[in-house]
């Protein structure tokens, strides 16, 4: 649950004086080594029954495309599982592609992946966190292709970067054809 508690921490300051500050709902969604996240409302840090909210890194990557076929292996014995796609590792897989079609294709998939979050919890902003969050071109590129996915016409909730998290340890994730993320 270590990693569960993590997420909470993450979203709980960042909800409460950090990129989420007077946003009612906000899903914090780490994109390290794996991916987890957290569910703050009204300043509260969701906290069901399982000790799982928000905790997405483990559902299936909704509408898989051709490229992301065959279903990659989860170590928890399960195939398809948006972490294998979404982690700072997953990106460095892409290699027999350019640069540019990777992250196309990686934020093709947050955009889906994120959507289906929206769909059920309506989050007024999104927060990212992790390695792959310091890559700037993430915040213009997903909220424009989450659209279509979103079961709304217009879509209000915002994607932003952290301010407080300390991704020092998953940074290095991030760092990919020997230059700095952006
Ligand atoms: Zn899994």
């Amino acid at each position: 649950m270590r990693v569960a508690n993590d997420a909470n921490c993450f979203a709980l300051s960042e909800a409460v004086d950090g990129a989420g500050r007077n946003a009612r709902v906000v899903f914090g969604a780490i994109l390290g080594t794996g991916v987890g996240g957290g569910i703050v409302v009204d300043g509260q840090a969701l906290d069901g029954p399982n000790a799982i909210a928000g905790e997405w890194g483990h559902n299936p990557l909704p509408l898989p495309a051709e490229h992301d076929l065959p279903l990659r292996p989860c170590y928890r014995g399960r195939a398809g599982c948006i972490e294998t796609y979404l982690c700072g590792p997953a990106l460095e897989r892409e290699r027999l592609v350019s640069e540019d079609e990777a992250l196309a294709r990686y934020e093709a998939r947050l955009a889906r992946s994120l959507a289906g979050v929206i769909n059920v919890l309506d989050p007024d902003v999104v927060v990212l966190d992790g390695g792959v969050s310091n890559l700037d071109r993430l915040y213009d590129h997903v909220p424009r292709l989450w659209g279509a996915h979103v079961f709304s016409d217009e879509v209000a909730t915002r994607l932003v970067k952290h301010v407080h998290g300390d991704s020092s340890g998953v940074r290095g994730a991030a760092w990919l054809w020997g230059g700095p993320p952006r």
